[in-house]
């Protein structure tokens, strides 16, 4: 029996979907995968500059768990800038405090504290959510 993953906390959503290289010599460059909670853990450790001790305790999970889940997030980002290849960022296992929506019409990130059904930049009813519904 594998063990149950825990849910990872995250408090920001990215601001876009991925990333694509540009200058290579093929046109589809082939895609790393890169989860919310690994996008989280690069942000709170190499943008926000925080200990792993911390940032572990933001997440809700123990040092350890956090240490695998850089290390695999940093691999994906080294592994996309040397073999020329798109980053997607989606997925994972997370939770999150409040409601995430990404607009398909404008590409509109929300965060907010209520259930939406429209995005509040454009009006459009294209929008998909991006937080889980809490068990
Ligand atoms: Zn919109």
């Amino acid at each position: 029996m594998p063990n149950r993953i825990r849910e990872r906390r995250i408090m920001m959503p990215p601001l876009m979907d991925g990333y694509k290289p540009f200058g290579i010599a093929k046109c589809e460059p082939g895609w790393v995968t890169l989860y919310f909670e690994e996008f989280e853990a690069i942000r709170l450790v190499d943008y926000e500059r925080l200990h792993q001790e911390e940032a572990a305790e933001m997440m809700n999970i123990s040092r350890p768990t956090f240490t695998r889940l850089l290390d695999k997030a940093r691999r994906k980002l080294a592994r996309a800038f040397v073999e020329g290849k798109g980053i997607l960022i989606k997925g994972g296992t997370y939770v999150t405090e409040h409601f995430w929506y990404k607009c398909h019409n404008c590409n509109e990130t929300m965060i907010t504290m209520k259930p939406a059904s429209q995005c509040r930049e454009c009006d459009s009813e294209n929008i998909i959510q991006l937080s889980r519904d809490r068990k």
